[in-house]
């Protein structure tokens, strides 16, 4: 809360306790009781300490000599007050601003964070006259972790950027340095051309994962047939299932909807198929079934690959992480798939669950409300593998 506000709620409080202070002294003065609506307030300085008590911020007040004369609950949560005594710096910046006289911003962030106490602590202070200054102190511990995530986003993007152009840079060279051996023109041509691909994956997949992350809600929500995405997912995927010889099994339509953007839906969906895909062995085989569970639909892809140990399953769905990055780099992974398919998942107010087995296999499961206009027609049609044909397992082992 700035100054300005103080000053207004102090203003206010006095004005309030002046108009009633005023009317009650006339009824006085008439002799007339004063109904029980029309007595004064709280004197304004309870008003004041009620304001000060109830703040979200930690508020404390140091006099001339760092002693604190005034504090909020908060500001103990907050670890500026410590057994009545202000914490250091604060004490310091109040003795700082009582000679400078005007507001300065200090650290509070406790130098060793343990227990309830938030990891990052923003405080100003300011002067307040007479000797005294006021501290408001603030958890960001919020802020100071999104602004990690942020930095710790744009490093990894460099990062994998840098790579690829990197090496189109070398292989170029290599193309020159061949120039007369044709053979070796092409190898080089093939690899720069893989290096662009991967180049152009990444930064469509980056733009997928910044649109998401920016609108948290569908702008607008539309009725989407389930198997529509199945089959379309599917078509994505066939090139890459032929050319790791991957059979997909998958199973009967089944008339099921969910509100949603298609495209976003095919775009997860075909995410999951590709890694099955590409974390599979050749010749192996990956299976997609769809049915419904309750109130949700769930479409799920199970593969026979080399699966996820338990320690890494949360991971999987994080930008850029990778169990094996030299694998994810060989089958031209981007290592934000997951990523995306989570957000997808979470825009539709749904989500991904992931059972995983290392040497088994793994099923990834999209999870969608089911659509209510369907829900509506559907009347009493009876819980999970709705109009479900193939009988395939779920999971795998
Ligand atoms: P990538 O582009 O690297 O595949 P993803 O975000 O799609 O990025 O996946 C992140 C990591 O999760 C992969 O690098 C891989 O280690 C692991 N992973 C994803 N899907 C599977 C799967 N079906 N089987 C085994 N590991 C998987």
């Amino acid at each position: 809360m700035n100054a300005l506000l103080w000053v207004a709620i102090a203003a206010g409080a006095l004005a309030l306790g002046l108009v009633l202070g005023a009317r009650w002294g006339t009824r006085q003065a008439e002799g007339a009781p004063a109904p029980v609506e029309d007595l004064p307030g709280p004197p304004v300085a309870d008003l004041l300490q009620r304001v000060f008590r109830s703040s979200d911020e930690g508020l404390a007040v140091l006099n001339r000599s760092g002693d604190v004369v005034l504090h909020n609950e908060r500001a103990e949560e907050l670890g500026v007050v410590r057994a009545g005594r202000p914490d250091a710096r604060a004490a310091a910046a109040g003795q700082q601003v009582l000679q400078a006289g005007t507001t300065i911003a200090v650290d509070l962030s406790p130098l060793d964070h343990r227990g309830r106490q938030p990891a990052a602590v923003l405080a100003h202070v300011r002067p307040l006259g007479d000797g005294f200054s006021m501290v408001e102190a603030d958890d960001t511990s919020e802020a100071v972790r999104l602004e990690a995530t942020r930095r710790d986003f744009v490093a990894n993007v460099s990062h994998e950027l840098k790579t690829p152009v990197g090496a189109v840079g070398l292989l170029a060279e290599a193309v020159l340095d061949a120039a007369d051996d044709p053979e070796e023109v092409r190898r080089f041509g093939t690899k720069i051309l893989n290096e662009a691909t991967r180049l152009g994956n990444l930064v469509t997949e980056l733009i997928a994962l910044s649109r998401l992350t920016g609108a948290e809600r569908l702008p607008e929500l539309c009725t989407v047939d389930v198997d529509e995405v199945i089959r379309e997912a599917l078509a994505r995927c066939k090139l890459s299932a032929e050319s790791a010889g991957i059979e997909i099994i998958v199973d009967a339509p089944s008339g099921l909807e969910v509100d949603g953007d298609r495209t976003l839906l095919v775009t997860a969906l075909s995410n999951l198929v590709e890694n099955a895909i590409a974390y599979s062995p050749a010749e192996a085989s990956v299976s997609v079934s769809r049915r419904r569970a309750g109130d949700w639909v769930e479409i799920a892809v199970t593969d026979r690959g080399i699966g996820i140990a338990p320690e890494h399953q949360k991971r999987v769905f994080e930008r850029f992480f990778r169990v094996d990055p030299a694998r994810s780099r060989a089958t031209g992974g981007t290592g934000l798939g997951l990523a995306i398919v989570k957000h997808v998942l979470a825009n539709h107010g749904g989500e991904v669950r992931l059972w995983s087995s290392p040497g088994t296999g793994s099923t990834f499961t999209m999870r969608l409300p089911v659509s209510t206009v369907s829900d509506d027609e559907a009347g009493d049609e009876p819980d999970g593998a709705v109009r479900r044909t193939a009988d395939l397992p779920d999971r795998v082992g």
